[in-house]
């Protein structure tokens, strides 16, 4: 026997199996529960199927699986390997399982000049302050030139944001064009019915900051960093922006010449020398009325990049559905991409990412494969993505949100799996961003029959809902969340499971510590990946597609 009785999945067996008994009996609200070759599908999902897949993406001889790098398409080919095994079809270009993603990579030059120059107006003309790369300031050069110079007045435009369905407009039709923008990041947080309260919404990503400002023609922002409006301190910005990286090809968008931060201690002495306070600054930035200021001082700069386009691939299969809705489908995301090798570390430099994300890429696989042997196949296609550069800010989901292998209006549902730590028996499940959709009766539904207590978001104010690949999908209409389990795991209390959490980000998370262990308990992933199974199945089969609820920011993408 492969599982004993006490396994998570005998009990979840057995509760599905009378859930569908009583489903018979009670009146239904979706139009159909999973029928008996679903169970079974569901029943062989194997969690040392997931282990093997782990092992071998985050040994070393896969160097990090770096984007664009030789690891990285080798986990690449692994999948698509494992996609053609279980018999499904290729869903990528030119009848292949590969979707080439075309990307470049900048690296800064260390010759890069950042100075702020008093304008020849302002009173006893100080002298210009020359910024420190990386200790004082990050930069990167969004218009892939090998050098770019600016020469330009600074606008403060506090959060710059603007949001019409929150009526906040912080650049209230002032020209920005030409200018370099300083803004907060995050959002304004004083009042409660404003935006979402405390949880970030997109207008608070630094990524909307850059998009909006290039939008309105701006050659520059600059984000204030403020450890706790951005929820990571200094050293995580500079670690991040210092060496290669990528970014999408240029495609005719607006891109920044200065992509940048600034320290809080620099951006005050820039107020100051113009005879500004930035506390009153940020103050006034807080309210509906603030107007952008332009200060007294210019951005002198020379930007020098190294250029380096390169192409990666998603990695894409599909289940092909039967029947009148299989023009229509689900989709099952998972990044493989993680940091590669950082070469000039001395020790190990090898980043891993056995947990980010080669957990969630095993989950993918395993599901994969469950629906490749279901003896019944789902009425909708079913997509099954794995996708590059998410550790680049989800370029390979973006591309693919982009380029879908269907109309995104007719992919009803995408489940993304991101770094599901093999922990032992869940009693909880996160699925945050399930409740915008119309699908959340079925999710709860669902974690009910599984027991699993859903758990709400942890860290709202974080806005990881905007930080995994899930999002590149929402942001084109599609309703999309991450799986995730919670806190509480079978045997151990809350304090436990906070404690797990705790110790992987400040040890782990992004290190070359995120390495495979033999041992570990992945029942974790197992119940994942059948949780997973369930509802994909459902949206797979429910006669109608799944929506974003009315006035969701999302559904405007939808329609
Ligand atoms: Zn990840």
């Amino acid at each position: 026997m492969k599982f004993g009785p006490s396994s998570i999945f005998a009990s979840v067996l057995l509760l599905i199996t009378a859930a569908a008994a009583q489903e018979k009996s009670r009146k239904s609200h979706d139009g159909s529960y999973l029928p008996p070759a679903a169970i079974a599908a569901l029943q062989d999902i194997r969690k040392e199927n997931i282990e093997t897949h782990v092992r071998f993406l985050s040994h070393d001889l896969l160097e990090g699986r770096g984007t664009g790098t030789r690891g990285g398409d080798i986990a690449a080919q692994y999948i698509a390997a494992q996609f053609a095994l279980y018999g499904l079809k290729p869903a990528g270009d030119n009848g292949t399982y590969l979707q080439k993603v075309p990307l470049v990579g900048i690296t800064p030059g260390a010759d890069t000049r950042f100075s702020l120059v008093a304008s020849a107006d302002s009173p006893g003309s100080p002298a210009p302050m020359d910024l420190r790369m990386l200790e004082d300031y990050v930069v990167y050069d969004q218009t892939q030139q090998t050098a770019s110079d600016i020469d330009a007045p600074i606008v403060f435009v506090g959060y710059g944001i603007e949001a019409p369905e929150y009526s906040w407009d912080d650049y209230k039709g002032v020209d920005v064009k030409g200018k370099v923008l300083l803004m907060l990041v995050n959002q304004p947080s004083n009042d409660p019915n404003l935006f979402h309260g405390k949880a970030l919404t997109y207008y608070g990503r630094w990524t909307y900051k850059y998009e909006e400002a290039a939008r309105r023609g701006a050659v520059g922002a600059i984000l204030i960093h403020k450890t706790e409006m951005a929820s990571y301190g200094w050293p995580v910005v500079r670690n991040s922006n210092s060496d290669e990286k990528a970014y999408p090809q240029l495609d005719g968008s607006p891109r920044l010449k200065a992509a940048a931060w600034i320290q809080l201690e620099i951006a005050r002495k820039l107020a100051s020398s113009a005879g500004l306070d930035l506390d009153k600054m940020m103050a006034d930035a807080q309210s509906r009325d603030f107007r952008p200021v332009q200060l007294p001082v210019r951005l002198s700069a020379h930007i020098t990049s190294k250029v380096r386009p390169f192409e990666s691939n998603n990695v894409i299969a599909v289940l092909p559905g039967v029947g009148a809705l299989k023009d229509e489908g689900v989709m099952y995301t998972a990044h493989y991409d993680h940091l590669g090798i950082r070469p000039g570390m001395p020790g190990d430099n090898i980043y891993n990412g056995a947990m980010d994300n080669a957990t969630g890429c095993g989950i993918l696989l395993e599901v994969a494969r469950a629906y490749s042997e279901a003896r019944q196949k789902p009425r909708r296609s079913v997509f099954f993505a794995s996708v590059t550069a998410e550790e680049q800010s989800l370029l390979g989901s973006e591309y693919l949100g982009k380029h879908p292998p269907i109309p995104a209006e007719k992919i009803s549902l995408d489940l993304n799996y991101d770094n599901v730590r093999p922990l032992g028996s869940p009693e909880e499940v996160e699925v945050s961003g399930a409740e915008r959709t119309t699908f959340f009766p079925f999710v709860q539904r669902a974690a009910e029959d599984f027991r699993f207590r859903i758990r709400p978001a942890a860290h709202p104010e974080a806005g990881y809902y905007y930080r995994s690949d899930h999002f590149s999908l929402a942001r084109v209409g599609i309703p999309a969340f991450s799986i995730n389990e919670g806190i509480k795991f079978k045997g151990h209390d809350d304090a436990w499971g906070l404690a797990q959490d705790d110790d992987f980000l400040h040890h782990h998370y992004h290190q070359p510590s995120d390495e495979y262990h033999p041992g570990w308990d992945w029942t974790s992933d197992a119940a994942m990946a059948r949780f997973g199974f369930a509802l994909g199945w459902q949206a797979a089969n429910q006669s109608r597609l799944i929506e974003w609820k009315k006035g969701d920011e999302f559904d405007r993408a939808r329609h």
